[in-house]
């Protein structure tokens, strides 16, 4: 390794934590790495909630790619030549590994090195969490859905080409794959305040986001979307699944029973994500699908492209396309 100054330092840490993305944090690690001690290759593994490494970022020769599946990790992880630093959570949990293969092998003073760019690494990137979810329920913010929508939509219009090219099959599963916007509303939600009190309905909304997230899988995005709002974007097999898996959800919070609140119940708005959908454009169709659930009894599940074809969607009075910017939650 060349002897870095520390201007060069300084202007790689400046780098590392120029993003606000979690991808490109994770690619610019990579880079940095590349740059300290041009390693044969470096992989970032992320380790699953089983503790199984799901998916790596690694990078060789300059380019940067994403592959899914433990077995790499297995075969590499303590193998010869490899070293490996752990990343842990706040809580002292790890997160997943940084491995690298020198060429040749690391120097004492390269291991202290990359150890200490490694913490800066995880600082930034807890930070990073911190600012993406919602401090109550830990989901995804409103800041972070305006953010990350665009990219989302990108990915999906890439995973629609790709299934086109495979076929229209499903890489795991049969049948054509297709991703949805769900918006979900709690009803009546002030009167829960009223009845009960703020920090009652504060518990409302933190057990309900953990209904989310067993509801859904761990791969589709669950967003606060504001104060009783939220957005949720899912993988699956068609509308007809698309329905079935909000209907389950919008049944479950029927069927729990909340501390102190008793029942609570929720209205949802869902709509298909095409290749050409725009985000004001889905946010609309989810919200006047909501709109109606909410104004045809609610407690229900509405479908904008069912609600279009039987020339049903009426739109609400305030209108909906215009959205208020970023609100409450987080
Ligand atoms: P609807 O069925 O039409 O959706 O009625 P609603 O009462 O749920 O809707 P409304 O928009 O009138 O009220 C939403 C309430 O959510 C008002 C606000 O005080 C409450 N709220 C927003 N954020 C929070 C929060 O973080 N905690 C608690 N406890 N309440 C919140
Ligand atoms: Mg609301
Ligand atoms: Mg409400």
């Amino acid at each position: 390794m060349n002897t870095l100054s520390s201007p060069k330092i300084v202007n790689m840490i400046a780098a590392l934590t120029g993003h606000r993305d979690i991808n490109l944090l994770e690619a610019s690690l990579l880079k940095t790495v590349d740059d300290l001690v041009a390693p044969e290759w470096s992989m970032i593994f992320h380790v699953g909630e089983d503790d199984i490494p799901e998916f790596s970022t690694s990078m060789r020769d300059g380019v940067v790619s994403v592959t899914a599946g433990p077995e790499p990790f297995a075969e590499l992880f303590g193998s010869e030549g490899v070293s490996s630093f752990p990343i842990m959570s706040q809580a002292h949990k790890v997160l997943g590994y940084l491995l690298v293969r020198p060429s040749p092998s690391l120097s004492v003073s390269q291991q202290t090195l990359l150890s200490n760019l490694f913490r800066v690494y995880d600082n930034y990137l807890s930070v990073l969490k911190d600012s993406q979810n919602d401090r109550l329920t830990g989901l995804l913010n409103r800041h972070t859905f305006d953010d990350q929508l665009d990219r989302a939509l990108g990915l999906i219009r890439k995973a629609y080409q790709e299934n086109a090219a495979i076929g229209n099959k499903r890489k795991v599963g049969e049948g054509t794959g297709c991703f949805f916007m769900g918006e979900i509303d709690i009803d009546h939600f002030k009167n829960i305040n009223d009845r009960f009190g703020h920090l009652h309905g504060d518990d409302v909304l933190v057990i309900l986001a953990r209904i989310l997230q067993n509801t859904f899988r761990k791969t589709d995005l669950i967003y606060r979307f504001g104060g009783e709002e939220f957005v949720v974007i899912v993988y699956v097999d068609d509308r007809n699944d698309a329905e079935m898996t909000f209907e389950r959800l919008r049944r479950s919070i029927e069927g729990h029973v909340f501390p102190q609140v008793g029942k609570v119940t929720v209205s949802i708005g869902i709509t298909e994500i095409k290749e050409t959908s725009i985000p004001v454009e889905l946010l609309g169709r989810a919200d006047q699908a909501l709109y109606h659930a909410k104004t045809h009894g609610r407690n229900r599940v509405c479908f904008y492209e069912t609600l279009l074809a039987r020339n049903e969607i009426v739109l609400p009075d305030t209108g909906s396309e215009a959205r208020p910017p970023a609100a409450t939650a987080g």
